[in-house]
């Protein structure tokens, strides 16, 4: 959804801005985001927030739209933002539509020409510009930018057409995989299915450490979802990609390790020696959890402290503090907020967001090789291209007209 490139570039003086795209709703995933609020950035982003081609070039991009700068600009199309405690940025009416609404008012206000239901199927460059085949019939055009997202939730209408086409243009695409997508087990335990708890994820690769994820973990009735495993998936899923072993495990108790976690039950074990096990773990679990794990393990929940063997203890700590999640996939696509993969970055020029491939060509937002970490990333990634790509229109159509 890219209104917000049409409007940068109409307010740094493009003559004729058309915004074309296949949907009869363009901007539905706006409508859909953070739970029909739009989750429209966050107070503090960094590269360090994103994933995929080299940062060096993802905070290029970022600078040249601070979030200071978003904030006021969502301000000045009438949606005011406020900031909530974990720093992500909402509308003030909490409502996505709002958002919506007024990125396609100013956009009108502004002159640029709305096409909806007008699927883009080649873009070819033709003499001094562009010529686009459409469902709706040929257009020309003096320069193009694509922003027809990733793959996340195809119905919204970025199913990777738009990959294709930069793909015949000439650029690299980064094999994709989902983002943001909850992750699928081989067994699930029914009864703790709806039952959310804070946790750190860690992910080994070939054995060595690469990731760790603390956050709120959704139990589901398919596996795992909820913010620690949607930021988790992709990891899981690109090391998959490569070929490569990702094992993740996930601690219950967050911030502790195996051995203050051990010392700390044969602490319990010393001064209450009769409190059974369930008793002792609802402490710290909630009630299903604690009893999901005490029967993986084998363990009655009416064991006494004093009559948990060594072992057994030892086996408790463990699964406290690194439980093996069975992962098999993610829920894919149809599931994903982002996509990870894309358009290499190496092949855009980070002042302009121009292609080096193909001059008069910019692509912005998801269809990148940039996934942003759940919290506003990914919008403030489109915005801050968007932003970027209308100057580098500017300065391409003034120095070429
Ligand atoms: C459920 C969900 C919730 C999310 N919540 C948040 C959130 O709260 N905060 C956040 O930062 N991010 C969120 N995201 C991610 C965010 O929505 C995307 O990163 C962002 O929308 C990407 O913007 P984009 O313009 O690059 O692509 P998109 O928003 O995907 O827009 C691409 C547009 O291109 C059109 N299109 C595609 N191919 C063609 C073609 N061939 N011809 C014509 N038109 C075409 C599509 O119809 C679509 O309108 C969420 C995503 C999902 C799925």
């Amino acid at each position: 959804m890219q209104a917000a490139t049409a409007i940068f570039a109409r307010r740094l003086g493009h003559a004729s801005v058309r915004l074309v795209d296949g949907a009869a709703r363009p901007g539905a995933k706006i409508l859909v985001s953070g739970g029909s609020r739009c989750n429209v950035t966050n107070a503090i982003v960094t590269a360090r927030d994103y994933w995929g081609g080299r940062r060096t070039i993802v905070k290029r991009v970022l600078a040249r739209l601070p979030v200071a700068q978003t904030i006021r600009f969502f301000d000045e199309i009438g949606v005011p933002l406020k900031e909530e405690p974990t720093a992500k940025l909402f509308p003030r009416s909490d409502r996505s539509r709002d958002v919506l609404d007024a990125l396609l008012a100013t956009a009108r206000a502004l002159e640029v020409t709305l096409s909806p239901s007008t699927r883009v199927h080649e873009v070819r460059r033709e003499g001094r510009g562009f010529h686009l085949e459409t469902s709706r019939g040929p257009l020309a055009s003096r320069a193009v930018v694509l922003a027809t997202g990733g793959l996340s939730l195809p119905k919204t209408g970025s199913d990777g057409g738009g990959l294709q086409m930069a793909r015949a243009l000439g650029h690299t695409v980064v094999p994709t995989t989902p983002a943001l997508a909850p992750l699928l087990l081989d067994r699930v335990n029914a009864s703790i299915s709806g039952v959310a708890q804070d946790v750190e994820l860690a992910l080994r690769v070939d054995e060595r450490q690469t990731e760790r994820i603390r956050g709120p973990m959704l139990w589901t009735h398919f596996g795992v979802s909820g913010p620690a495993a949607l930021d988790m998936s992709r990891h899981w899923l690109r090391a998959r990609l490569e070929g490569r072993r990702g094992v993740v495990t996930v601690s219950l108790r967050p911030g502790d390790v195996f051995e203050s976690v051990d010392r700390e039950w044969s602490a319990a074990t010393a001064q209450r020696p009769r409190v059974t096990l369930q008793k002792a773990m609802v402490e710290t679990l909630p009630a299903s959890v604690a009893s999901a794990l005490l029967g993986q393990l084998g363990v009655q929940g009416d064991t006494r402290l004093a009559d948990l063997t060594r072992d057994s203890r030892r086996a408790l700590s463990h699964a406290l503090t690194a439980l093996p999640l069975p992962i098999v996939d993610s829920r894919g696509y149809g599931y994903a907020e982002a996509t990870a993969g894309g358009v290499a970055l190496d092949e855009i020029d980070p002042a302009s967001m121009e292609s080096r491939r193909c001059a008069g060509l910019f692509l912005v937002g998801e269809m990148l090789d940039v996934d942003g970490r759940l919290g506003g990333f990914n919008f403030q990634w489109a915005w801050a291209s968007g932003r970027t790509a209308a100057e580098g229109l500017a300065r391409t159509l003034a120095s070429h007209p």
